[in-house]
């Protein structure tokens, strides 16, 4: 694509993005028209449609952004093709996604600003996108989604569970990566979750989950899942993982749940011969957010190269927590307190590591800023999915 393609698409996006109310205008405008023009395909969608919104806004945003980097956009762009396989989505619907969008931004704009250069522009823009998307997708032999049974449904804290679930047939994925799990009450509300375990021919997988306050999905996964429950999950997404071609020693960094892909490649690697050095950092804000901390302490004592290090923000458990603290094992790393970016880097830049962070958004990137301001190089650090 050439520059001026790149820069007529970039401006015409950020005029719309920038307008008081545009991207809620936009994406509003793209939905009304798909479902006049297709109305078979409101029913791929959920009930409610803030984060189908929230997604396709920055998706597109993403792709408009990376235009000039396609060893950005397209592998970014045939993951979503893949990951699009659960909805049902089929080729007519490309094209119909891409006739609203091309419609409510010439509506948006109006004729002062929406060119014959303009629309060409976009035009060749949304044909990447849908032939990227429907190539990624047509090419897969893997199956769009598998079905989980809940065998088992454990409340470790009041806020977060631990679900296990057998597969109807095994899912080969890379301990790191996540997939997409849409639950019953909950219909098409698809959201990642990453496999606390690695891929097994068992067909088992277990995933930890926490509850966000005022979330659709983990609440009812949380509080009202019971064993029997079918659960369909996507095939598996996401680069993280242990690149067993590099030897690098490696760090990585973990708040609450997202200790789970972490484990999961830490269980992998314990069975391997050999393997690179870990320093594995556990966070939470209370000494009880470390639920599965017995665990990696297990780990740890069988496979001299991985070192936990755990760390709170409180030095205590909140006043309704009454069960007691556990004590590091004789040999173990006694708990740190503080901002878990600020510990990790209180120990120097690791600048030869291979670093892996992984938790909400905000715990990532305030993390990486604190690895990077103590002189952390950019590309040592990786998480999911990258920004
Ligand atoms: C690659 C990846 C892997 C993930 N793996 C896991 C996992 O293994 N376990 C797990 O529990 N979660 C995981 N998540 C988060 C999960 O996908 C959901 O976003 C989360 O469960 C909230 O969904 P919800 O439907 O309850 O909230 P929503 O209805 O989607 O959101 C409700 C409100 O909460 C906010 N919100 C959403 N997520 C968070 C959050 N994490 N922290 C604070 N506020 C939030 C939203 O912005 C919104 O305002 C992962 C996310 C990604 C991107």
């Amino acid at each position: 694509m050439d520059s001026t393609t790149v820069s007529l698409v970039q401006t015409t996006f950020k005029i719309v993005t920038s307008a008081e109310d545009g991207p809620a205008q936009l994406t509003r405008d793209i939905f009304a028209n798909l479902f006049a023009a297709s109305p078979e395909t409101r029913e791929l969608f959920p009930a409610s449609m803030d984060v189908s919104r929230q997604r396709l806004l920055q998706a597109i945003g993403y792709v408009v952004d990376k235009l000039d980097t396609p060893r950005r956009i397209l592998p970014f762009l045939e993951q979503l093709g893949r990951d699009h396989r659960k909805y049902g989505v089929k080729d007519a619907h490309y094209t119909a996604v891409g006739n609203a969008v091309l419609d409510a931004l010439q509506s948006f704009t109006g004729n002062q600003i929406w060119t014959v250069e303009v629309d060409e522009a976009w035009r060749q823009t949304i044909a990447l996108i849908s032939a990227t998307m429907m190539g990624a997708a047509n090419s897969e032999s893997r199956p769009s989604t598998w079905t989980g049974t809940v065998v088992e449904h454990k409340q470790v804290l009041r806020d977060v569970a631990v679900v296990r679930l057998q597969l109807d047939q095994p899912m080969e994925y890379g301990a790191g990566q996540y997939v997409s799990v849409s639950v019953p009450g909950r219909p098409r509300m698809w959201r990642y979750l990453s496999p606390a375990i690695p891929s097994n021919p068992q067909g088992q997988i277990e995933f930890h989950v926490r509850q966000v306050s005022g979330g659709w999905v983990s609440p009812a996964i949380v509080g009202q899942t019971s064993p029997g429950d079918k659960w369909s999950i996507s095939a598996p997404l996401g680069a993280l993982g242990v690149d067993r071609t590099d030897d690098r020693d490696m760090v990585m960094i973990a708040s609450g749940t997202g200790i789970a892909p972490l484990r999961a490649q830490l269980m992998e690697m314990a069975m391997r011969g050999s393997n690179p050095r870990v320093h594995l950092f556990v966070a939470g804000t209370y000494p009880c957010d470390l639920y599965d901390i017995e665990t990696l302490w297990q780990l740890s004592m069988t496979n001299p190269w991985l070192t936990v290090v755990p760390v709170s923000e409180e030095a205590e458990n909140p006043w309704w927590h009454t069960e007691p603290v556990p004590e590091s094992p004789p040999g173990m790393h006694q708990r740190l307190i503080g901002k878990v970016g600020q510990v990790v880097s209180g120990f120097g830049t690791w600048a030869d590591r291979d670093i892996q962070i992984v938790g909400s958004t905000s715990m990532v990137q305030t993390t990486k800023f604190r690895l990077l301001a103590a002189g952390t190089p950019a590309e040592c650090i990786r998480y999911d999915p990258p920004s």
